[in-house]
Order: C-alpha cells, then sequence, then structure tokens
C-alpha cells in the first residue's frame, strides 16, 4: 500500500493551495518523510468559504430523508476502504493497525446514528392564546460551520463534527490536522463519492492559528467546533465570543480512575491498563491520575507496573504491537519534562521513564507511584504513555482529589458498592463518569466536558442541538 500526498478540497475539487505551499508529513515511528500535504492560504480560504456559503443553500435544500440516504451510503464506503485508510492512519500517526481500523469503522458508525438522527431534529407546535393562530418552533440548519480537529484521533474527531453539521443540513469546512492529513482526506472523500454535493464540505490544512483567527470572525461562518487543547480552546472560544458565534469546545482532561477497596481488582487492572495503553495515552479521556485506596494499593500498584511494563511497544504496522509511538516529537520533552519532575519531586518510578532509542518518538509505558500534589503531572494533562498512581483513605477524600483539578472530562471507578457508586455519579465533576467498565464514546451517548474541559457534547441527541437554531413563526390564518 502506498502513502498518499494530499490536497485542499475547496469547492468539490481536490487541488494544492494557490501557492502551491506544502508541508511534510513523517511517519511518527521512522522519522521518514512520507508524503506532503497542501497549504491553504487567504485565496484558497476566501474559495473555501464562497463554496461553503453556496453548498449551504443547496444542503439545507435537500430533505433530511435524502441527506440520511447519502450519510450511510458514505458509512458503506468508508467500512470499504477501512484497510486502505488504516495502514494511511498508522503511517502518519503512529497507532498500531488494529486500532486504526477500529477507528474507522467507528467512524462509520458514527455517521449512521447521525443519519437516523437527522431526520428526527422535530420542532413544536405550541398551542395558541387567540383562535386562527398557529405557533410553530422550527428548527434550522444554523449555518456553514468552521471545524478544528487534532491528530489523535485523525478520524473520529472529524467524524463526529462533520456527520453532526451534514445531518443538520449545514455546510463545513475542516481544517485538519496537518500532521495526519490522509486520514482525514479519505473520510471525506467516502461523502463525497457518496454523492454530497460540491461545496458542501470544505477541507483545507495550513497554520491552524493564521486559519482560526480568519475564519472564526468571517460572516460566512456561524457556527465554530473544536478539539484540542485548554489554551487554545479558551483562545478560539474567547474569539468566538466577540463575534457571536456558537462554539462547542472538546478540551483536555486530567482523568481520575478511582479504585475501592471493594473493587473487583483484577477486572479493574486489566481495563485500566488495555485503555492506557490505547493510542499511547493520546487520548483526552484516557485514565491518567490512579487513586487507588489503601487496602488495594500495593497489590494495584504491582500489578498495574507488571502489565503496562510488559506492553509491546512497536511500529504500528507490525503485528504484535500493543502501543506505537507518540504522534508528535514535540510530546518527547513535554513528557519527559512532566516525568523528571516528578522523581526530583520524590516520586517512585515503577516502570518505564524514558524515551525508547533515538528512531522515531517512542516511550516507554511508564507508572509513577506517590507523586505529591504540587508535582507537575498531578496539575497538568500528561497526554502521553503515563499513568500516575496515588493513594487515599476514604470517599469523601477522594471526591475531593478528584475534583481538585480545573479540567472536567472523563472519570473512572471500580466498587462493589452500589451506593459508592452512586455517590460518585454525582459527585465527581466531570462531564462523563464510568463506573466498573469502560463504556464511553459510543455515538449515542452524550460527550463531552464542564470546566475547562470545555462545552457542548459531540455524542447522543445533545450533539446535534448545537448545530440548529430554533426559528419561531407565528401565522393568523
Ligand atoms: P497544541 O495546543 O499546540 O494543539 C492542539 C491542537 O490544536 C492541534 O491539533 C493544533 O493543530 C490545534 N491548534 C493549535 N493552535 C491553534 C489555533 N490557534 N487555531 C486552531 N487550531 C489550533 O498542542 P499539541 O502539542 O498539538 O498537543 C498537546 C496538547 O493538546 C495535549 O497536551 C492535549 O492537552 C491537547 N490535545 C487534546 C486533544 C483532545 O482530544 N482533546 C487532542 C489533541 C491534543
Amino acid at each position: 500500500m502506498n502513502y498518499p500526498d494530499t490536497q485542499l478540497l475547496i469547492d468539490g475539487e481536490w487541488r494544492g493551495g494557490v501557492e502551491d505551499r506544502w508541508i511534510d508529513v513523517v511517519d511518527p515511528a521512522t522519522d521518514e518523510v512520507i508524503g506532503r500535504v497542501a497549504h491553504a492560504t487567504k485565496a484558497d480560504l476566501d474559495a473555501a468559504l464562497k463554496a461553503a456559503k453556496l453548498g449551504f443553500a443547496t444542503w439545507s435544500g435537500i430533505s433530511a430523508y435524502d441527506r440520511a440516504k447519502m450519510m450511510r451510503k458514505a458509512a458503506d464506503n468508508l467500512r470499504a476502504r477501512a484497510d486502505e485508510i488504516a495502514y494511511m492512519m498508522t503511517r502518519e500517526q503512529g497507532k498500531p493497525l488494529v486500532e486504526a481500523k477500529g477507528e474507522v469503522m467507528a467512524g462509520a458508525d458514527v455517521i449512521d446514528w447521525f443519519a437516523e438522527e437527522a431526520r428526527r431534529t422535530y420542532g413544536l407546535l405550541i398551542p395558541a392564546r387567540a383562535p386562527g393562530v398557529t405557533q410553530l418552533a422550527m428548527k434550522l440548519p444554523v449555518g456553514p460551520v468552521a471545524a478544528f480537529t487534532p491528530w489523535n484521533f485523525p478520524i473520529n474527531q472529524v467524524v463526529r463534527k462533520l456527520s453532526a453539521a451534514l445531518a443538520t443540513g449545514c455546510s463545513i469546512i475542516v481544517k485538519a490536522p496537518e500532521e495526519t492529513p490522509a486520514s482525514p482526506a479519505a473520510l471525506i472523500k467516502a461523502f463525497q463519492d457518496a454523492g454530497i454535493p460540491a461545496g458542501v464540505i470544505n477541507l483545507v490544512y495550513g497554520v491552524p492559528a493564521e486559519i482560526s483567527e480568519y475564519l472564526i470572525p468571517h460572516p460566512v461562518i456561524r457556527k465554530i467546533t473544536f478539539t484540542g487543547s485548554t489554551p487554545v480552546g479558551k483562545m478560539l472560544a474567547g474569539l468566538a465570543g466577540q463575534h457571536m458565534k456558537r462554539a462547542t469546545m472538546e478540551l483536555g482532561g486530567h482523568a481520575p480512575a478511582i479504585v475501592f477497596d471493594d473493587a473487583d481488582l483484577a477486572t479493574a487492572t486489566k481495563q485500566l491498563v488495555a485503555f492506557k495503553t490505547r493510542n499511547a495515552g493520546q487520548v483526552c479521556i484516557s485514565p491518567t491520575r490512579f487513586l487507588v485506596q489503601e487496602k488495594v494499593y500495593d497489590k494495584f500498584v504491582a500489578d498495574f507496573t507488571s502489565a503496562y511494563g510488559a506492553t509491546v511497544v512497536g511500529n504500528g504496522l507490525e503485528k504484535d504491537t500493543a502501543m506505537g509511538p507518540l504522534a508528535n516529537e514535540r510530546r518527547i520533552p513535554a513528557i519527559d519534562g512532566m516525568v523528571q519532575d516528578a522523581r526530583e519531586k520524590g516520586a517512585e518510578i515503577t516502570t518505564g521513564g524514558e524515551r525508547i532509542g533515538n528512531v522515531g518518538n517512542f516511550y516507554q509505558p511508564t507508572v509513577i507511584a506517590g507523586a505529591p500534589l504540587d508535582s507537575r503531572i498531578m496539575n497538568e494533562e500528561p497526554f502521553g504513555p503515563v499513568a500516575v498512581i496515588n493513594r487515599f483513605k476514604d470517599l469523601d477524600e477522594v471526591v475531593e482529589e478528584a475534583n481538585r483539578l480545573p479540567f472536567g472530562l472523563a472519570s473512572y471507578a471500580y466498587t462493589g458498592s452500589s451506593t459508592t457508586a452512586q455517590k460518585l455519579g454525582v459527585a465527581v465533576e466531570a462531564g462523563m463518569t464510568s463506573i466498573n467498565h469502560i463504556g464511553l464514546a459510543l455515538p449515542e451517548v452524550p460527550f463531552g466536558g464542564v470546566k475547562d474541559s470545555g462545552y457542548g457534547s459531540e455524542g447522543g441527541a445533545e450533539a446535534v442541538e448545537p448545530y440548529l437554531v430554533t426559528k419561531f413563526v407565528t401565522t393568523l390564518a
């Protein structure tokens, strides 16, 4: 299989940028330049805006029934191309092939779910006070959307935004990640080949700040959606606010994973190790702060350390690889800095703690036990293969620690007590809490954060609402 160069998609045409500038794409497992991606400049953005405006007029005029049909065809196209797209994703992002293929197939599932929701954007008929008056609250598409997506899930981060926009009748300009451009382009090709008209979906790459600073204030754009770090999200939300644009912000997290004395320890350890391994920890909902009750603390640390430390790290194309490299070279010093800081502040590194070799961005699966609360890793999102394990005494103490940080995205808990489970479900300040299993991120359930982790949902019926406006029409017959 080949790794392709990636072009922009503007008004139905795949092409390079007007200035013919390109950015190299690097395989994070080998450091090789494997291709390039077209770089959009202002003239390309103007063309994309013009196309999105016309695309909105076309697409919002197509019935929800027909929109859903085309979306389901796109999902089928994606499934049929899953092996080819998974290969591209592993080359550009690093994750093991099996995870890459899983992400493509899950993407198809997301499209199907939103296609079904497309036909259910019901309005409301409101009883009138006067005879002959009909009061109608209609749900109409908000307009052209600008979506900004990161490199950790090149398909998943795009497909949720794109499917919600298309389901509701919006057009979209996607600014996909320059580091991992080919697989999101292949996703969008699957939609184009399903018959989505020109201009409805536009795809650009370039300098993220230049693109967001131009698109967000632009009058054609009516809604912003961003997934990425909290500092960038706050900046973009500020810009959206200044220009009165609706925004969905899916930002960073630092998920507590709480293990009580009465938990099924073997299940907790197995599930949390597997989930920590996924995508080398570069997951906004990855468990990061492991909080373990006193009686089972030593055993959990020992079992987690031996299982996680034994993870097979390598090139994602190899069959036995369980964990690939980090997607970006810049994440190596970022993670290493946090690990060294914890070490200096007296924490114990029970496994890992080092970069592997000097080719590719490989980092050892790392466990840190007993990191003090003022260590960086207990405050900054690790976004890598690092688990920090600390002990707690009782429910009140662990809830306080879980809620200490400004983040509030995912949280996990294992307990044999239904009373504890019920209390945690309410008391932990997070957009999502998964208890006694890992059960987040399905298309039909809400997905989003509170506090500094952002606002809005990218899953469930809630994910459709932000792409709709309510229009009230009252008529006297
Ligand atoms: P970063 O903050 O530089 O960038 C994060 C993402 O935002 C990238 O995709 C980047 O292209 C984009 N971005 C940056 N500045 C932008 C701007 N002005 N306008 C529009 N888009 C912009 O960080 P990074 O080194 O790429 O990733 C590290 C951190 O980002 C992690 O620690 C994590 O907190 C966060 N992150 C979160 C997610 C998520 O799923 N929520 C995904 C990727 C990265």
